[in-house]
């Protein structure tokens, strides 16, 4: 369930500073998510193409809305910024129960690239990720998640679990958050509101 998405982190970020580079690897923590360092909320200055990913992402979302679907986007940039692949959540449409935005972006984005490692890339995805697509996002070795709005009741991302930054993995994801988290939440309360 989406609707209680909130634009707030479910615990306190580390104080950090926000270069915003893509590309751009913090240090392992110890602490809290037990990997990566929190960063504070991405503001759409800090970097300018991943602000327009996660603009083409709500848009995307928006769509999939409009069709019945919970709203949902994905875009997944290279390490050099280019769109590599972009999708919403497609489950009713589809009947599949695993096709979220981000598995189907993830599944394009390593057919673009032709390869099932996405080493360097960035996900941008409007609402926290759920266990399974925080799973495979792991597997695909993004190397840096941008989420919108926080899931507090199905995020796998820092709010019921961190399945991206769990130390005991081979690999950890750069986390940052709240990025036009406001414009995500509109969406999925107007369309929680539609179903009733
Ligand atoms: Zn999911």
């Amino acid at each position: 369930m989406t609707s209680s998405a909130s634009a707030q982190p479910p615990s306190p970020p580390a104080p950090a500073t926000d270069a915003g580079a893509l590309g751009e690897r913090v240090g392992v923590a110890v602490g809290w998510g037990g990997g990566t360092v929190i960063k504070p909320p991405f503001s759409p200055a800090a970097s300018p193409v991943i602000d327009a990913a996660m603009v083409r992402a709500l848009e995307l979302a928006r769509a999939a809305g409009a069709a019945g679907e919970v709203p949902v986007g994905a875009v997944v940039l290279s390490l050099e910024g280019a769109v590599l692949a972009e999708a919403a959540n497609a489950r009713e449409a589809e009947h599949d129960p695993t096709a979220h935005a981000e598995i189907r972006a993830l599944r394009a984005a390593g057919a673009a690239l032709g390869d099932s490692h996405l080493d360097g890339c960035t996900l941008v995805v409007t609402l926290e990720p759920c266990t399974m697509c925080a799973g495979a996002i792991v597997l695909a070795r993004v190397a840096r998640l941008v989420l919108g709005a926080w899931e507090p009741r199905t995020g796998a991302c820092g709010s019921v679990r961190d399945v991206v930054r769990d130390a005991r993995a081979n690999h950890q994801v750069e986390v940052r958050a709240g990025l036009r988290a406001q414009e995500s939440q509109d969406l999925l309360t107007a369309s929680f509101a539609d179903r009733r």
